[in-house]
């Protein structure tokens, strides 16, 4: 459900059609006179909106700049402390999302003030006394303006979310693990701390795909995915590299740690077993590991040759282990570095 309501609402009331104004839009309205507050509040509440008051510029923008702030303001112009039209500004030097619609209310009706007060970033000017069923439309028209941001920032996230989401898995796709693991690197060096990373291959996929099908291969990825996933730590992070590689960056992770965090991923999927129709099919992977370990800095590239290294070496050795290469790259060593 939309987190704004549309400007009017139709409910059904005992058979008959009833036309009411929106009752969860919040409204701030500011204006230092008690008498024009009261009238206003009184107005909206009977239209269905839930009013704020502010009676004057910094409550107002106290409000505005809250956590949750009303997304709807009516604004006097003279008003202690801050006039509307400087409210106006701060609102919008601030460039948050999402918007706040802001209505001007004032007895100024020069033209020129109309300039100004739209020039300092309100959406509307309505000039005292108001008539009411103007204000009334015009607030419709700003909730449309608020409404379609809305839609407009949930299909911005649900694009990014498949930008950067792989299709399949659910985890990272390769370019946003990728990316991560370039600022994870930053970070390691800016905090000076140290950062684990695996590059994990289910073993003998190839051979799953052969027997029971692609869509089988295709549950069997899915459920290693979740079953690694489910391994990590909060701040851990796992992404798709390719077909059945994952690769899995670790914050904090000394060689010992990244080490164990691998052999916990390795050992949970052995004790996964995925139902194929009547079959259970068991899931092993090889996994190599690497980790920057301050004062040790490193790139993308290199901290992912060492990884690939390791479990090309893990795959030689007999597949379902870890292998931990150290950086920078020399011999990798077969032993548990906890050892
Ligand atoms: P190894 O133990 O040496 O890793 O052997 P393997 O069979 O796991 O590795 P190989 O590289 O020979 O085969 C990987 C297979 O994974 C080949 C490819 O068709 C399959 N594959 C890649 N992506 C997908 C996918 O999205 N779904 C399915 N079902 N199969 C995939
Ligand atoms: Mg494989
Ligand atoms: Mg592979």
């Amino acid at each position: 459900m939309s987190a704004l309501a549309t400007a009017t609402d139709h409910q059904q009331a005992g058979g008959a059609t009833v036309q009411r104004e929106t009752s969860h839009t919040r409204i701030l309205i500011a204006d230092d006179s008690v008498v024009s507050r009261h009238i206003l509040d009184a107005t909206l509440r009977g239209w269905g909106y839930e009013v704020t008051a502010a009676c004057d510029g910094e409550q107002a923008w106290r409000l505005l700049d809250s956590a949750d702030p009303p997304r709807l303001a009516i604004l006097d112009w003279m008003m202690p402390g801050m006039t509307g039209p400087e409210v106006c500004r701060m609102v919008r030097n601030r460039r948050q999302e999402p918007y706040t619609y802001i209505i001007l209310l004032t007895s100024r009706n020069q033209k020129e003030d109309i300039v100004e007060g739209l020039d300092s970033g309100a959406d509307d000017y309505l000039i005292k006394p108001f008539d009411q069923h103007e204000l009334k439309v015009r607030l419709r028209a700003g909730v449309r303006i608020l409404e379609l941001q809305h839609q407009l920032l949930t299909a911005r996230e649900t694009l990014r979310e498949q930008a950067t989401r792989d299709y399949l898995t659910q985890v990272w796709n390769r370019s946003a693990i990728l990316d991560l693991l370039r600022r994870e690197i930053a970070r390691s060096e800016r905090e000076q701390s140290a950062l684990g990373l695996i590059m994990a291959d289910i073993d003998f996929f190839k051979t799953i795909n052969d027997t029971l099908g692609h869509l089988a291969g295709d549950v069997v990825l899915q459920e290693a995915a979740r079953t690694m996933a489910a391994s990590l730590r909060p701040y851990d992070s796992i992404g798709r590299y390719g077909g059945e590689e994952f690769l899995i960056v670790l914050p904090n992770c000394n060689r010992e740690q990244t080490w164990k965090q691998a052999e916990r991923i390795r050992l949970n999927l052995n004790a996964t077993s995925v139902a194929i129709e009547t079959r259970s099919v068991s899931v092993s992977a090889s996994l190599g590991c690497t980790s920057a370990d301050h004062p040790v800095s490193s790139s993308p590239e290199e901290m992912i040759r060492a990884a690939d290294q390791a479990l090309y070496q893990a795959k030689r050795s007999g597949r379902n282990c870890t292998i931990y290469q150290p950086l920078p790259l020399s011999a990798p060593s077969r032993v548990s570095p906890l050892l």
